[in-house]
């Protein structure tokens, strides 16, 4: 089958620029970028408008789909239908399941839900140490299994232990996705205290690490001072940390309420410097859903986290269209091309060229929409977006030439 897409407002990786030109997708890849193509036999969507954008397919490094186990508060097909209606054609799962994805046969058994359930590929994280517990590596780990490695939720206290996980990420050629935390302290410095020894294992170890949902100053300063070493890390922070901080948070309302919290201008302004410096190079969502039961307990008892895949990328363009931070395109380059070059997927994905695997997101740059919680396709609807107005939504995804979610008043003529 082919797909042609006529007078598109396209960012091409290689000429680093937006053009209005046509692209032809056939079996599922892009097979010709150039003006006027003329293809009697190919679907053709014509996109007439300048406020439309094509960009890449967003790749999350960062989300929890919650199954198994946690089934009411998301699944595998939930997740991934609110992923593509987010402008994601992949996901990293998180391994904090329950039971965790430690053990092989709970791990395989994962693999072909996800074969079954998902509507957008998804790269299931095995957990980095057995059941989370921080003792000893995992099965999954041990026996290679996934690509991607994660003890999400908590953070690496044994320093031995974490030193054994990257020298066998190393012989594997892993991703470690750290979740930065020291049960030692209590505030920001849990973040930053581990971020340091974890920075002195990959240099001594000579093996890179990916430092997730980064959040204060502090850490920040640590990556900074590591800038020397920068083949040696790379880092994400997310859209809530980037949108909101704790001047924002409604006391109470347990929607803010997530893991690491919201912290001062000061962090989210050194936040914005690491990503203008190149230092965090990725934004993932994060996406951490949760029942309205559980959320709506008093701020001490409920869980942590926010439903961020419909929001993530209008949150983003909301917040820093048209400020001198950081332009469209580097939001592209950080919601697409760079999470595919830590997962070494690059050579097929991450950006619009010819012989790539067709995934893109179009993007409405003129619409502005109210965030309702009854718009929210993801099981979980906590989320501090809700009653804020974005613009910049996803109105079109296509995933290796299908299209995966379109929005019914997108009018696009196809
Ligand atoms: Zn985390």
């Amino acid at each position: 089958m082919r797909t042609l897409i006529k007078r598109g407002n396209i960012y091409l990786e290689k000429s680093h620029r937006f053009e209005y030109t046509d692209l032809l997708i056939e079996d599922g890849r892009f097979v010709k970028i150039g003006k006027n193509i003329v293809d009697r036999s190919a679907k053709v969507i014509q996109i007439s408008c300048s406020h439309r954008q094509i960009l890449p397919g967003f790749i999350d490094l960062h989300c929890h789909l919650r199954e198994p186990g946690q089934t009411h508060k998301e699944s595998i097909k939930t997740g991934t239908i609110a992923a593509a209606k987010g402008g994601y054609t992949k996901l990293v799962a998180m391994g904090n399941t329950s039971p965790a994805m430690s053990s092989a046969s709970i791990f395989r058994e994962t693999l072909e839900t996800i074969q079954k359930e998902a509507i957008i590929p998804v790269i299931q994280a095995g957990t980095i140490s057995q059941d989370l517990e921080g003792k000893v590596l995992s099965e999954v780990f041990l026996q290679n299994m996934s690509h991607v490695y994660s003890d999400d939720g908590k953070g690496i206290q044994d320093e031995e232990l974490m030193t054994q996980a990257v020298r066998l990420a190393k012989r594997n050629n892993s991703l470690l996705i750290l979740h930065e935390e020291d049960c030692r302290y209590t505030d920001y410095k849990a973040e930053s205290v581990m971020l340091e020894r974890d920075l002195k294992i990959a240099i001594h170890e000579n093996y890179p690490l990916h430092f997730t949902h980064l959040s204060s100053q502090e850490s920040v300063k640590i990556l900074f001072a590591n800038k020397k070493s920068r083949n040696l890390f790379t880092a994400d922070t997310t859209p809530h940390h980037l949108f909101f901080s704790a001047y924002d948070v409604v006391p109470d309302d347990t929607n803010y309420k997530v893991n690491p919290p919201l912290l001062t201008l000061d962090d989210q302004r050194a936040l914005v410097k690491a990503i203008q410096g190149k230092l965090i190079d990725s934004i993932a969502t994060d996406h951490a859903p949760h029942s309205k039961e559980e959320k709506n307990q008093d701020f001490k008892k409920a869980p942590c986290g926010i439903s961020g895949f419909e929001t993530a990328f209008p949150a983003c363009y909301t917040k820093y269209r048209g400020s001198p931070y950081f332009t469209l395109k580097d939001l592209i380059h950080l919601f697409s091309t760079n999470p595919a070059k830590f997962l070494g997927i690059y050579d097929s994905e991450g950006s619009i060229e010819v012989g790539k695997k067709a995934n893109l997101v179009i993007i409405d740059n003129l619409r502005e929409k109210k965030v309702n919680e009854s718009d929210l396709i993801s099981r979980g609807k906590n989320t501090p977006f809700i009653g804020k107005f974005l613009r910049g939504w996803p109105i079109l995804t296509m995933l290796e030439g299908e299209i995966v979610y379109e929005d019914s008043v997108a009018r696009l003529d196809i």
